[in-house]
């Protein structure tokens, strides 16, 4: 896969419309990342390498994990602000469902994220 970093000018890590933060992000279908913010629902499309959360762009202090048989979610984590965003990839499935819902369908990967030190 291509990496793409700095192609484009840093996003913004909080909600255009209200400010909030986002809860869960996806690659849309052209692998371009968008970030949902939990509390509006509105989506906005962010650099697809680094944390929206402390602006930490070092691949070093970034990683990811995905529950076991369950490819196209991941949880993408952040070892500087030790904060964890929730990914699905819009590539891997037919449908994606309205990110709210995709985002209580997948507490088990918060329960994961939080066991292993992220929140
Ligand atoms: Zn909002
Ligand atoms: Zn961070």
């Amino acid at each position: 896969m291509k990496k793409i970093i700095d192609e484009k000018p840093w996003g913004l890590g909080y909600c255009l419309l209200c400010g909030s933060q986002p809860d869960m992000a996806r690659f849309t279908k052209t692998g371009k990342r968008s970030l949902h913010c939990e509390l509006c629902g509105q989506e906005w499309a962010f650099s697809r390498i680094g944390c929206p959360f402390c602006d930490n762009r070092d691949p070093e202090n970034l990683g990811y994990f995905e529950a076991e048989g369950e490819e196209g979610l991941r949880v993408y984590s952040c070892n500087s602000c030790h904060r964890y965003l929730k990914t699905i990839d819009s590539r891997v499935f037919e449908e994606v469902a309205p990110l709210e819902l995709e985002s209580l369908a997948t507490l088990h990967l918060d329960l994961i994220a939080n066991r292993s030190g992220y929140k």
